[in-house]
């Protein structure tokens, strides 16, 4: 889980953007800076929008945690959601 101290830094999404709603592929294009989670293992890195999402070896999965898929939890750096 990602970790903060001060509530009034974050503001909560309506969630309606589509990059709330999809799941990235290693090598995929980051399309919004932020925090990221893999949904096989729970991993968090922090990646910058126009960067590729690290390889498919950046972490190692057992068999039942399936391929790694990142999904966005938190968007920094912008003025919208
Ligand atoms: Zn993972």
């Amino acid at each position: 889980m990602a970790w903060y101290f001060d509530g009034n830094s974050l503001v909560q999404s309506n969630g309606n953007n589509i990059w709330w709603k999809t799941i990235y592929d290693p090598g995929d294009e980051v399309p919004v800076s932020g925090i990221y989670k893999c949904q096989g293992c729970r991993k968090e890195i922090t990646s910058n929008s126009g960067d590729p999402f690290p390889p498919q070896n950046h972490h190692q999965h057992d068999r039942a945690q399936g391929a790694i898929r990142w999904k966005l939890i938190v968007r920094t750096n912008t003025n919208g959601d």
